[in-house]
């Protein structure tokens, strides 16, 4: 039997593994197929409330719920089950302020891990390095990784990746 081929819309945007909600729908707005520039309309369009602009936030109370979930999947060519993977697991409580990133991971590859906002998260267990908070050249605080299509500092445009160099090792 032919292996069963998947049809993804021309608008698909495959998730990184631990991807974030947030970073994951500001690409997906920003991919040319798509080219909303607010979640609202992203919402709207799926036949839902503005959740998504609540979600990009990570402002998850009340949780996303199931009719939710499915509505956005299907406008998005994702399964429901991997919008799930994006959002915390269960009795995992996350941090809304301030969005965090680990430049060392970001210099790998570039997108905001869902787990830099766990409460949980100190540091970063790959690289054994405390997490950022602010710019490092300028202390600006990081915009929501939904915006993050440069991945630089919004003040002093600082690439993200060069703060590897100044992060503490935990
Ligand atoms: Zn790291
Ligand atoms: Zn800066």
């Amino acid at each position: 039997m032919e292996p069963e081929v998947v049809q993804r819309p021309p608008w698909y945007v495959e998730p990184n593994e631990g991807e974030s909600i947030s970073h994951y729908f500001g690409r997906f707005r920003r991919h040319e197929a798509v080219c909303v520039s607010s979640p609202g309309t992203l919402s709207k369009a799926a036949g839902i409330g503005p959740v998504l602009a609540r979600w990009e936030k990570f402002r998850l109370n009340p949780v996303p719920s199931q009719k939710e979930l499915e509505a956005i999947a299907k406008l998005s060519g994702l399964d429901a089950d991997k919008i799930v993977q994006m959002l915390p697991p269960k009795g995992e409580k996350m941090k809304l302020e301030p969005i965090r990133l680990c430049a060392a991971c970001y210099a790998e590859k570039s997108y905001h891990r869902l787990e830099w906002q766990f409460q949980s998260t100190v540091g970063c267990d790959g690289h054994k390095l405390r997490l950022l908070s602010e710019c490092r050249y300028c202390k600006e605080r990081f915009s929501i990784p939904a915006l993050w299509e440069e991945g630089e500092c919004k003040k002093c445009h600082a690439p993200f990746r060069s703060m590897k160099k100044r992060q503490k090792v935990y």
